[in-house]
């Protein structure tokens, strides 16, 4: 087998995809993965996990869609990246192309550009309700989806591959899709590919292939999963070379550029400060004419929710928590002040 994976990224752009062996001709091997599981991650972490309620971001559509006079919702469907080849300067090119444009238009150059990107790691039905919500109409999200899940607790406890259930709720996501919404594909193929850059660049292949035949996918974003000993994860594998001209990496490992970003990853990590994680707070620095991105994890959402021990303590926390509880009918984003107007 053609051992693509020792190729360097930057050799990439200069290979004519043609010459290359094309992986559907080699022998593909049966991944290691051991079998399916049920619900894992220790289910889920004994159902931990859920520190917000559903309204925190139901109430956020609301209030965007409330103040569509100056809040944009931009997809990566909106811009014009042309693919993956020389993507620093391709990006950048993207970047300043965008600003121009939106410069050059006065009601754009009005407004903050803001796009939303769910990593859908686990909990598939908390996804659900918050696609469902009516609140999202006209929200257009970037929903990044595996095609295949791991176990990421017993990959990083025993070592063990093991994939599990992720059932999707097929009409829901076409529906939203149809109105908008962009379905990319959430790598984790060198968890998939058992820390090996050949097979996972095979299993890349064969899951953006997937992804693409079912939803059309060109955009993808690396998971932070499991590393291998050397500290290596999905978002250091090469760029396939047979999807640099088909596909847009946007995230983590290949970022696009944005004037700000949110991520509401990593709760527990110790560098991050609570304190400077209100989503709302983000919302008070967007300016006119610029873009960002947020990267939330639906799976923190949920109508059924605890208290994230982390975050206990943190006054806006407490506040929101409280408001949630005691009064259901206000609307959780009701005192933010945009600097835009
Ligand atoms: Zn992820």
């Amino acid at each position: 087998m053609r051992k693509i994976g020792d190729w360097l990224f930057s050799k990439f752009a200069k290979q004519e995809p043609s010459k290359l062996t094309p992986l559907s001709q080699t022998a593909f091997e049966t991944p290691p993965v051991v079998r399916m599981i049920g619900k894992t991650d220790a289910e889920y972490d004994a159902q931990g996990g859920v520190y917000f309620p559903l309204r925190y971001l139901t109430d956020m559509m609301r209030f965007i869609s409330q103040n569509s006079d100056c809040l944009q919702v931009l997809t990566y469907q909106d811009l014009d990246v042309r693919d993956g080849h020389e993507h620093a300067n391709n990006y950048h090119a993207e970047y300043l192309a965008w600003n121009a444009r939106v410069a050059a238009d006065p009601v754009a150059n009005c407004k903050a550009h803001v796009l939303l990107q769910y990593d859908i790691d686990r909990s598939t039905d908390l996804m659900h309700a918050l696609l469902a919500s009516p609140e999202h109409d006209k929200v257009p999200a970037n929903i990044m989806l595996f095609n295949e899940r791991v176990d990421r607790w017993r990959l990083r406890s025993s070592g063990e591959l093991c994939t599990t259930e992720y059932p999707l709720d097929e009409a829901l996501l076409r529906r939203r899709q149809s109105e908008g919404f962009v379905i990319g594909y959430h790598t984790n193929a060198y968890e998939l590919g058992g820390h090996d850059t050949d097979r996972a660049l095979e299993i890349f292949d064969r899951d953006m292939t997937a992804m693409s035949e079912k939803y059309g996918t060109r955009f993808f974003s690396a998971h932070g999963g499991v590393p291998d000993a050397k500290g290596k994860n999905n978002n250091a594998l090469p760029y396939h070379p047979d999807w640099i001209d088909r596909s847009i990496w946007v995230h983590n490992g290949v970022n696009l550029r944005f004037d700000g970003v949110f991520s509401d990853g990593g709760h527990n990590s110790p560098k991050r400060d609570p304190k400077n994680r209100d989503l709302r707070q983000f919302f008070e620095t967007l300016q006119p004419g610029k873009r960002y991105r947020m990267l939330l994890h639906p799976q923190y959402y949920g109508d059924d929710y605890g208290v994230s021990r982390r975050f206990l303590g943190t006054p806006w926390y407490d506040d929101m928590i409280r408001t949630a509880q005691q009064q259901p009918e206000r609307s959780l984003w009701e005192n933010v002040k945009l600097n835009i107007k």
